[in-house]
């Protein structure tokens, strides 16, 4: 199960995951898109034994974990940047802007940006330092698109109703979610993911696109 958005949404749009991961193991994730990074641990896993429970799931936990992830609707990059810089020592992962704004996984630009130093004709320190920015750069410029979608679903679409963006999602082709997930998407996906009655009304996607989000931070 990819995706199961039939749980209780109240004010964010969540939904559980449910993988195989041997005869009898399964891998349960409960997953939240709300507006701030709060977590309640305690209600999160009560919500999760309760799913379980109902479907007549009651081994053993070999293990759990649990997280905040961004999700990025806008901001000063440049100025991010600037504020991180270490002159001299590249930078990379999430900490260095290699992350899909929407999803907050990093694991695709993870595998590229371990290729360019693998490939780089320069490995000093300052070389590496420039190159990495440089492509942070260029991600940061590539992945507007997501940046937008995301400035769309959180400033347009109710947190009770956000699930409906979703549900027209996953009835696209699975090749388009997957290239949409590697933030690969081209031209024709995000026509197609555009098209059809939107799931948010059109005023308020529109004051979402033009609104200030609030600015790039990160807690120390
Ligand atoms: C529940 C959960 C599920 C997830 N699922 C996925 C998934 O399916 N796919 C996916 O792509 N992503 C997933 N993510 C996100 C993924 O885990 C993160 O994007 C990834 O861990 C980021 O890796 P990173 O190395 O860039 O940064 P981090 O994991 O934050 O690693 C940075 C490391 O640097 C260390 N560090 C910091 N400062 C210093 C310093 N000055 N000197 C030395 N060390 C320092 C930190 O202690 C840390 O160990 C998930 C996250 C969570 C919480």
């Amino acid at each position: 199960m990819i995706v199961d958005a039939t749980v209780g949404q109240s004010r964010s749009f969540r939904f559980v995951q449910v993988l195989p991961l041997g005869e009898c193991e399964l891998f349960i994730e409960d997953a939240y898109y709300q507006d701030s990074p709060v977590l309640d641990h305690d209600a999160a896993t009560r919500r999760l034994d309760r799913y379980a429970g109902r479907r007549g799931w009651n081994g053993e936990m070999s293990g759990s974990e649990s997280g905040i992830l961004p999700v990025i609707a806008g901001g000063d990059f440049a100025a991010w940047q600037d504020e991180r810089r270490i002159d001299g020592v590249g930078r990379i992962g999430v900490h260095a802007g290699f992350v899909h704004p929407l999803t907050g996984y990093t694991v695709p630009f993870a595998v590229e940006t371990a290729l360019a130093i693998a490939h780089a004709k320069d490995l000093s320190g300052p070389a590496l330092a420039e190159m990495l920015d440089e492509r942070a750069q260029a991600h940061w410029k590539a992945t507007g698109y997501y940046r937008r979608v995301a400035s769309m679903l959180f400033g347009a679409a109710r947190a009770s109703k956000r699930w409906k963006v979703f549900e027209r999602f996953y009835h696209l082709p699975s090749a388009r979610i997957e290239r949409f997930f590697a933030a690969r998407a081209t031209g024709l996906d995000r026509l197609r993911i555009a098209c059809g009655k939107p799931p948010v009304p059109l005023l308020r996607a529109l004051r979402a696109l033009v609104t200030q989000r609030a600015p790039l931070l990160e807690e120390e």
